[in-house]
């Protein structure tokens, strides 16, 4: 018996670890019971020998009345095609190496394996859990070994690699070949090549630079569990895109004026209609500012306008 795992919840604290908690839904108000009474076995330490393998996780679980119980949650292990594009991935991007060497999970990484349709964590519901108590689902005991595979996980991400059917170094030496196959990788990644830095002697700016556009800013909001001041993670979300949409004109070269537009368009859209004051205090700049803005979207025909004066309305045209 291996030692026991007494640590809280309160110690998952990377993202990977909380979207790996979150995997396990117990939101249904009949589960609410049963996720507090797994969490009290969790931290009195009475889960064991926990052991995470190519597309399960196993634990035991020691309890007052059903004695030693089994826990098996089975997690489709990757495809061989999949491992390749989590290789070319991985090679296309020396950060992604450097995170996992680190011990990090990079969360775009995770993106953009999802944007492939691959799941690097188990989404709510592709976990199959069951205990030898209580057969299949989320009972006490399944919610236990759920947490301490979160601790474990939370501290080594390269146990997801290993859950999905491969270890990390075997992965990495994928990369190096991939990587040795595609010379010409690394020059894509920092752009720094025919002496960059020498020719640019100090002025930053004739550095080149390729920002890319965040293709889905809210995804880490999406992926872990909400907030515990929030009711409804949709607001954050939306704060998030309209974040990324003026980060992405500023970085794009359109200037503030075109992110000041652009982040009034997004708050437009979110609230259908609007008018001038409520735009102006959810973005903190002046009314009669706003109100020329707008005016002269309604003129270029980005926004439609019902009423005038103090009482004019507007609303974005669906692009
Ligand atoms: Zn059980």
């Amino acid at each position: 018996m291996s030692e026991p795992l007494r640590d809280g919840e309160e110690l998952v604290r990377r993202w990977w670890g909380r979207a790996w908690l979150a995997a396990l839904d117990t939101s249904a108000p009949a589960d609410a019971r049963r996720a507090q009474q797994g969490a009290a076995l969790f931290r009195r330490g009475a889960v064991h020998d926990l052991q995470i393998a190519p597309g399960r996780v196993t634990g035991h679980v020691v309890t007052d009345r059903a004695g030693d119980v089994e826990v098996t949650a089975e997690v489709a292990p990757l495809t061989d095609d999949e491992w390749e594009v989590v290789t070319h991935l991985v090679a296309d991007r020396l950060r992604f190496t450097a995170g996992l060497l680190n011990g990090v999970l990079p969360v775009e990484l995770a993106e953009r394996l999802e944007e492939r349709g691959i799941a690097l964590l188990p989404g709510p519901g592709a976990l199959r859990p069951s205990c030898t108590a209580d057969g299949r689902g989320a009972c006490p005991h399944v919610v236990a070994v759920h947490r301490a595979a979160a601790v474990r996980i939370d501290r080594d991400p390269s146990l997801l690699l290993w859950l999905r059917g491969r270890p990390q170094h075997r992965v990495l030496s994928d990369v190096r070949a991939a990587r040795g196959a595609d010379d010409d990788v690394d020059a894509e990644v920092v752009d720094l090549g025919d002496g960059a830095l020498d020719v640019a002697r100090g002025d930053v700016s004739q550095i080149t630079v390729h920002p890319e556009r965040s293709r889905d800013p809210a995804w880490l909001v999406r992926h872990l569990p909400p907030p515990p001041y929030l009711d409804d993670v949709e607001p954050l979300t939306g704060l998030f895109e309209r974040a990324a949409e003026a980060a992405w004109r500023l970085a794009a070269g359109d200037g503030a004026a075109g992110a000041d537009t652009e982040l009034l368009l997004a708050e437009l859209r979110a609230r259908r209609t609007a008018g001038v004051q409520a735009l102006a205090d959810a973005l903190g700049r002046d009314p009669a500012e706003v109100r020329d803005e707008l005016d002269g979207l309604y003129e270029d025909g980005a926004v439609l306008r019902t009423g005038s004066g103090e009482r004019a309305k507007y609303r974005a045209v669906d692009v």
